[in-house]
């Protein structure tokens, strides 16, 4: 009886829980993560991203390089656009950016333009990244803004989202090309 009780309590307190997730850095990387997951399903790389002031998400974006043929379109981009947009201001502050791929220089530009006060971020870009791994925009003295940021909120998430992605790419270009033999 009193076990039964025990995991009552436990339930109805998991329930509240589950209603009111705590909005740390990880509940707002798995919202871009999730838009992320909307650009793979339309075929473009899975980068995701928010911008999210006071408690409030006023921007979104994911990849659309392919769709909209604009090598400016990354998830960034989209989610800074959105949200200067809505605040009718081009200075973000106050805001924090969280996006699934360590950003890029264009991207960096962006959010140091825009004044964003932090950066969160996933997976390292070894091959792109502006926030430390080719270049660090975030924290560069000649500049007149300096971006806080964090990086590895839910970083193995960020970049199985990615690997997957071009994984599955491969067998399916592998398909095409033993498809094409065989007719
Ligand atoms: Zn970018």
């Amino acid at each position: 009886m009193e076990q039964i009780l025990f995991r009552r309590t436990a339930t109805s307190w998991y329930s509240v829980a589950m209603e009111m997730p705590l909005r740390d850095d990880s509940y707002w990387m798995g919202k871009a993560l999730a838009l992320a997951g909307r650009a793979a399903a339309l075929g473009e790389v899975p980068i995701g991203a928010v911008l999210v002031k006071d408690g409030k998400i006023i921007g979104r974006g994911f990849n659309r390089r392919e769709g909209q043929n604009d090598p400016s379109a990354h998830a960034e981009m989209i989610a800074i656009r959105q949200a200067a947009k809505r605040l009718t201001a081009w200075r973000l502050t106050g805001t924090t950016l969280y996006v699934t791929l360590e950003p890029c220089p264009m991207c960096m530009g962006a959010i140091i333009l825009a004044r964003i006060e932090r950066l969160v971020f996933g997976s390292f870009d070894p091959k792109a990244g502006a926030a430390g791994s080719l270049y660090n925009l975030a924290d560069d003295p000649r500049f007149n803004h300096r971006v806080e940021v964090e990086s590895g909120v839910k970083g193995q998430e960020c970049s199985a989202i990615l690997s997957d992605f071009f994984r599955e790419l491969r067998r399916q270009k592998k398909e095409n090309r033993s498809t094409a033999r065989s007719n």
